[in-house]
């Protein structure tokens, strides 16, 4: 059975940059964790970096992650982008559901790095990352897409 890696926070762990979660409600994800299909990761956490955590965007400009305090986290995010792929090699996984829109994990939109809420069309470092090793990336607003896709296989 394919297994399927998933962020952490849509498990309901709280890993959040704000502390918190993002937890998804679903009978098929509950039926995969008990199948042990699930393989969880925070790559933001993965990478060395603190629950909370001040905010970070990707700047357009230079494709650097820099906090809202003017920190470069770039390397952390590169770290856990790599740790992500290396469990997706391990485990030969080529699924992965991830949080939209996250500077780590999102597979269609980020923030556009001013911190003003705005999100452009992109991925974030871990996404960008899978995508470019042939994992197919789905959102939480996908996750019927990738249920087709797990079952047809
Ligand atoms: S890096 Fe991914 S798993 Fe971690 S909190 Fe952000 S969106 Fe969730």
């Amino acid at each position: 059975m394919d297994k399927i890696l998933v962020s952490a926070c849509l498990m309901g762990h709280c890993v959040r940059y704000d502390g918190g979660h993002q937890k998804l409600l679903s009978q098929t994800i509950d039926l995969w964790q008990k199948q042990q299909r699930l393989v969880v990761l925070c790559p933001e956490v993965a990478g060395g970096l603190l629950t909370p955590r001040p905010p970070a965007e990707i700047q357009s400009a230079t494709g650097q992650v820099m906090d809202i305090e003017g920190n470069d986290v770039s390397d952390a995010f590169n770290r856990g982008a790599q740790m992500a792929l290396s469990i997706c090699q391990q485990h030969q996984i080529r699924y992965a559901l991830l949080k939209e829109s996250s500077p780590s994990c999102g597979g269609k939109f980020i923030y556009n790095g001013e911190f003003s809420g705005s999100k452009i069309p992109g991925s974030g470092i871990t996404a960008k990352l899978l995508k470019q090793h042939g994992v197919r990336v789905y959102g939480e607003q996908d996750l019927n897409d990738l249920i087709k896709m797990v079952n047809q296989n």
